[in-house]
């Protein structure tokens, strides 16, 4: 029978590979805890209806790239495309602006858009997710870049730039988008199909176009930045000004819209030019209104999300697998000393030194072969001629040495070395 592949763009992650995952999402978890985000896990899938408000109908995620389907009773569903959506529905769900403290979240977990697989874009990805509720302040909007960078630092990524750049709110965004159309109806016919849409429907959208005709037309389209009124200039001065006083490191880049409808004022990017096309490794933004507009209430908003496959290929390509090795092997010979080594395997897990046996009863070459590989620092030998004398035999494999050890103090042993390496 043909064995089941998986669907294609969804990937497994194997063991081999997981220490990557661990370390990104460990070192997340510090950072984000430490700006003071508390995790929250939402459900993959939410009502259709969700992402079609919050994203926007006519972005490419909505129209193009959404795992959407009817469930048995008839629903429309979908798998999440991003978190921001479904955070903020629980936020309204649960009431959370109640709390006079907690307004910072954090979400890690799989998303899922209907994409041309490639390298570095994939239908099932994994993102990390920040979102802050009820601060307007430009404060916040230079934190969390900095913490951004903070993170991406910590882990020894190299090679990336944030880019900034600011949308205004919504009346800017009104004038804009009159003086967007008008550039982009100037520019004559000779967009693509879906272009010449969204000059009508959507003009900023346009800027999303990876159709190379349609970059070019827009190289000379006016800047959102010329159209953003007093207050709106003056957030975006104070958040350069104190990501400057933070030494965050940041470009403007007045180009950059970002693809989903949500977002006001800051807007964000961490690129690298280091993953060919797929140059994104995580973004976000401003979002007042979003929260309204989903029916809750008239609270400020500001997040991002980072891609962690995009993320660990750039780890790749500097640093070597983090590595994840069992501390002590236990090889035993015969069946006496087997059954013996089993219950010392069993009893230095239960004190939490992690343990790792060979239970098929191999020869010593064999087994030590094995623990060669699990990479254990310490093998511990048991053959019937120790067990008779009540000893065990403990080999450092990094130093090299070996010593007899009274079999019942090993465990006591090994808890006081395991403490000192
Ligand atoms: P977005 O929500 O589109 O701003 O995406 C945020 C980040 O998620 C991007 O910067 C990417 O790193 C990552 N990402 C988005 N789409 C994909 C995808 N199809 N495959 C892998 N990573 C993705």
């Amino acid at each position: 029978m043909e064995a089941l592949q998986a669907v294609r763009g969804m990937n497994d992650i194997l063991p081999d590979q997981v220490g990557w995952w661990q370390k990104v999402e460990k070192t997340a978890r510090e950072v984000l805890e430490n700006f003071g985000y508390r995790e929250i896990r939402t459900p993959v899938a939410e009502k259709l209806e969700l992402f079609a408000r919050s994203i926007g109908e006519s972005t490419d995620i909505v129209e193009k790239e959404m795992y959407s389907f009817q469930d048995r009773n008839g629903d429309f569903l979908a798998l999440r495309p991003e978190a921001t959506a479904s955070v903020v529905r629980a936020y309204i769900q649960h009431n959370l602006q109640a709390d006079p403290i907690l307004q910072k979240f954090y979400a890690v977990g799989p998303m899922f858009r209907h994409e041309r697989p490639q390298k570095g874009r994939y239908r099932q990805f994994h993102q990390i997710d920040a979102e802050v509720f009820g601060i307007d302040s430009p404060m916040i909007d230079a934190e969390i870049m900095h913490m951004l960078h903070l993170f991406l630092e910590r882990l020894g990524v190299s090679g990336i730039m944030l880019n900034i750049n600011t949308l205004g709110c919504p009346e800017c965004r009104k004038t804009y988008r009159k003086v967007l159309q008008d550039y982009l109806i100037a520019a004559g016919d000779d967009f693509c199909p879906d272009c010449l849409r969204r000059r009508v429907t959507n003009p900023l959208r346009v800027f999303d176009c990876k159709v190379e005709r349609c970059k070019a037309l827009i190289t000379g389209a006016p800047a959102i930045m010329d159209s953003i009124d007093d207050e709106c200039r003056a957030h975006f001065d104070a958040v350069r000004g104190y990501l400057t006083r933070l030494g965050t490191p940041f470009v403007i880049n007045p180009r950059m819209v970002r693809g989903l409808d949500y977002y006001m004022r800051t807007t964000f990017e961490v690129v690298t030019d280091r993953l060919g096309s797929q140059n994104a490794i995580g973004g976000g933004g401003r979002y007042n209104g979003l929260v309204k507009d989903l029916g809750g209430p008239d609270v400020a908003g500001i997040g991002f999300a980072i891609g962690m496959e995009r993320l660990i290929l750039l780890l790749q390509q500097d640093q070597t697998e983090p590595a994840r090795a069992a501390q002590v092997f236990v090889a035993a010979l015969g069946e006496a000393a087997g059954a013996r080594g089993f219950l010392l395997v069993q009893e230095l897990r239960d004190r939490g030194i992690e343990a790792e046996m060979d239970y098929e009863g191999r020869s010593l070459k064999s087994q030590m072969r094995r623990a060669d590989k699990t990479g254990a620092r310490y093998v511990l030998i048991l053959g019937e001629d120790e067990l008779n004398r009540g000893e065990i035999q403990l080999r450092d494999m990094r130093e090299k040495t070996q010593k007899n050890l009274p079999l019942d103090g090993v465990v006591g042993e090994m808890l006081e070395l395991s403490e000192r390496s």
